[in-house]
């Protein structure tokens, strides 16, 4: 069929079809092998994570701790525009050009050896989108000859990535609703997967495939109890649980547990795993129950939609603790066996180590300072409530209207935020970005209506300590400790990536790149950006040199929603560029 198409059409054949084979793969440009492989294959970076596991290694080894400190800026970038806040993308480079996306739902196309644009695709969106934490976007997804981003209006679109025209085009979600897209959608098996953001709004979080050549929906996942999935337009029978069961009444219907950071996929076990944000409305009183599968990791079917298994890091959440956080795979030896294990840094506190085979609990421990909220966590991995950290319920109040004030840490912002962590094959640490916070929260009577905030819950964040509130963490998975810590003055908002040349890279809101020495911790190399950097560093190699490239662009959530510490950094200024990096050529450094 495909060899049919091919001789009828001829020369007019154009790249999209010559893209698609039979089984609805592609076979051109970016493939399934290409993404399963990414993380080995050097010359590219075409998923984010850094391979489907999300590792954020590199095998790259030219930039190293003997080098690094010659690393130059070769190009940079500006998304233009007055659109200049909340840069968290992570670019994606295949034949060297390089993906990005912007702030307000806009894809550039960079030749990679010039910085030059070759286009920009910027989404018409329409007046009253909902993002609850700034108008982000964390990246695209490749696959055959498509660029595929979702949007601020909850759509997802594909374009062509030579020119940057819609291929397709499809609704996820009401946006009027409260929902929007801000995650970077992952490509497994020939499908496009999402996530949904809104949790603020009473949405009804879900995960999403798409054939990724054709835009059509496969099946649906939504990921609070009670809600039906749905597999090639079919019921296809709730997983793990029934309607109202760990939830009170209706409150079901408007539950949140929005998978906004997207998600993962571990080969080795054929799933996905994807987290799940706050239950609706955050104030706990109203929803008895553990309200699953919100604040949870869950275990997906990629062929079908159905959860495999689920983790619940905060059951009855009462303090916006969305487990959405990315969920790694990774392997090691234990009595002289392999352990397929997964971890995750979570928004409430707790590290936790995780078969990813079944999701049971192997081990949990705190990777912050301070946590009120819990005493730590059961043999299951089940917190330990310290019920002096729930905020009151507003009923028990003189006029009911709103309930005691607890200080609870860490803040709703989190132990760990979206930014994603990255783990080193070589050292087999976790390199965590992290935040010292706390929080005033108070619960207030509330009730659903579409498309309006759901939270029935006030807060203020505080800083813990005066010179920090960052801080970059060395974590052995295995033992449970922090190997080494950096203290960054303001709050960590950006990925982390590391190398086979023992580096670990970050950036931070005050607008440096960083490399620090994976072993120890010493800090080896800073370049100043020009804007806080949130967004997520990357790697490849291209004609034998070894190029980095990160987002700069100060925003996100911290000046939205933080409180005390957003007045503390309100001084630091928004941007948005691609800066690109490489070593000098070998005559430079001979001739130094
Ligand atoms: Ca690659
Ligand atoms: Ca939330």
């Amino acid at each position: 069929m495909f060899d049919l198409a091919y001789s009828r059409k001829g020369l007019a054949v154009t790249s999209l079809v010559a893209a698609m084979s039979v089984a609805g793969y592609a076979t051109a440009g970016v493939t399934d092998q290409d993404i399963v492989a990414d993380q080995d294959t050097v010359g590219d970076v075409v998923s984010n994570g850094m391979g489907l596991r999300a590792q954020r290694y590199s095998p790259l080894t030219r930039v190293n701790g003997d080098t690094v400190e010659d690393l130059k800026a070769v190009w940079a970038f500006s998304f233009g525009g007055e659109k200049q806040r909340g840069q968290e993308s992570q670019p994606m480079v295949k034949d060297g050009v390089m993906y990005v996306t912007g702030s307000y739902s806009r894809v550039f196309a960079i030749d990679i050896k010039t910085g030059e644009e070759l286009w920009q695709y910027d989404a018409r969106l329409p007046e009253n989108i909902m993002p609850c934490c700034d108008v982000i976007n964390r990246g695209v997804a490749l696959y055959g000859d498509l660029v595929i981003f979702g949007t601020l209006d909850a759509k997802l679109v594909a374009l062509h990535k030579d020119t940057g025209k819609t291929v397709w085009k499809k609704k996820v979600a009401d946006y009027k609703a409260g929902y929007s897209i801000s995650a970077a959608p992952i490509l497994v098996k020939g499908k496009v997967i999402t996530g949904v953001s809104g949790g603020e709004f009473g949405i009804v979080g879900k995960v999403e495939a798409y054939d990724a050549l054709t835009g059509k929906l496969v099946w649906t996942r939504p990921t609070v109890e009670g809600h039906m999935g749905y597999l090639n337009g079919k019921e296809n029978g709730i997983t793990g649980g029934e309607a109202g069961k760990t939830w009170p009444g209706d409150l079901w219907k408007s539950g949140g547990a929005a998978t906004w950071l997207g998600g993962t996929y571990d080969p080795d076990v054929d799933l996905l795993f994807f987290g799940t944000g706050n239950p609706a409305p955050w104030n706990s009183h109203l929803r008895p129950g553990d309200n699953l599968y919100s604040s949870s990791r869950v275990a997906i079917d990629p062929d079908t939609g159905k959860i495999s298994w689920h983790f619940q890091t905060t059951p009855h959440d009462g303090w916006d603790y969305d487990g959405v956080n990315e969920l790694v795979s990774f392997d090691y030896t234990a009595n002289g066996k392999k352990i397929q294990a997964a971890a995750t840094a979570d928004r409430n506190g707790f590290f936790y180590v995780l078969d990813r085979t079944n999701g049971d609990f192997i081990r949990g421990f705190p990777f912050v300072d301070k946590i009120t909220w819990a005493k730590g966590l059961d043999q299951n991995g089940r917190p330990l409530y310290n019920e002096d950290f729930r905020p009151g319920n507003p009923a028990d109040s003189k006029d009911g209207k709103q309930g005691k004030t607890v200080v609870a840490a860490p803040s709703f912002l989190g132990g760990k935020n979206w930014m994603p962590m990255a783990y080193s094959q070589d050292t087999g640490y976790f390199y965590v970005p992290s935040n010292e916070w706390e929080m005033d929260i108070w619960n207030e009577p509330t009730a659903y209506k579409k498309g309006a905030a759901y939270l029935g819950a006030g807060f203020t964040i505080k800083a813990i300590n005066e010179e920090y509130i960052g801080v970059l963490r060395a974590i052995d998975p295995v033992s449970g400790k922090e190997v080494w810590r950096y203290k960054n003055n303001a709050p960590l908002w950006g990925g982390v990536m590391a190398t086979a040349g023992g580096l670990v890279f970050t950036g931070n809101p005050e607008g440096y790149l960083m490399a620090f020495d994976a072993k120890t911790g010493e800090m080896k190399y800073r370049f100043q950006t020009g804007s806080g950097i949130v967004g997520t560093p990357i790697t490849w190699e291209q004609d034998g040199e070894q190029y980095i490239s990160v987002v700069s662009g100060w925003g996100g959530a911290v000046p939205l929603w933080g409180g005390e510490v957003a007045k503390r950094v309100k001084h630091l200024n928004q941007g948005g560029t691609v800066w690109t990096f490489k070593l000098p050529a070998k005559a430079e450094m001979a001739a130094k």
